[in-house]
Parts: structure tokens; sequence; C-alpha cells
């Protein structure tokens, strides 16, 4: 089992972003958070090595929200 980076809680193993709803929704909204796994998702499937830049995105847009991991 992988674990949310922002609260630690368990995670399907197979999901492209390492972010639990709860948190996805609380930072990003909602619309946003499924718009932004379903890129995530997608790149994946795909074998995109943008990934990585995605996933800097993805950690960059938390840190501008201040969001603050609870573990
Ligand atoms: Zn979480």
């Amino acid at each position: 089992m992988k674990k949310c980076v922002y609260c630690c809680r368990s995670i399907e193993d197979n999901r492209a972003v390492d972010v639990c709803d709860r948190c996805g929704h609380g930072v990003w909204g909602p619309k946003m958070f499924k718009a932004i796994m379903d890129n995530m998702t997608n790149a994946r499937e795909k074998g995109d090595l943008m990934q990585g830049l995605v996933n800097e995105d993805l950690q960059k847009s938390v840190q501008d929200k201040n969001f603050k991991p609870s573990c």
C-alpha cells in the first residue's frame, strides 16, 4: 500500500497521484483534482516521460496553496 503524501492515509498502489481524494479536494477542489488525476493517469498509460514534470508541477501547486502535510 502507498500512502497519501499529505495525510498518510492508505491509497491504492496503482494510483497515479500520491494524494488521497480528501486532500486533493481540499487543495484543488473536486473538479480540478479530477482533471489532475485524469492527466496523470493518461500520462502514465502512455508511458509519458513528462510525468516527472507533472509531478513537480503538482508539488509546486500544493506549496503555492500553503497546504500543510499532517504527517
Ligand atoms: Zn490525504
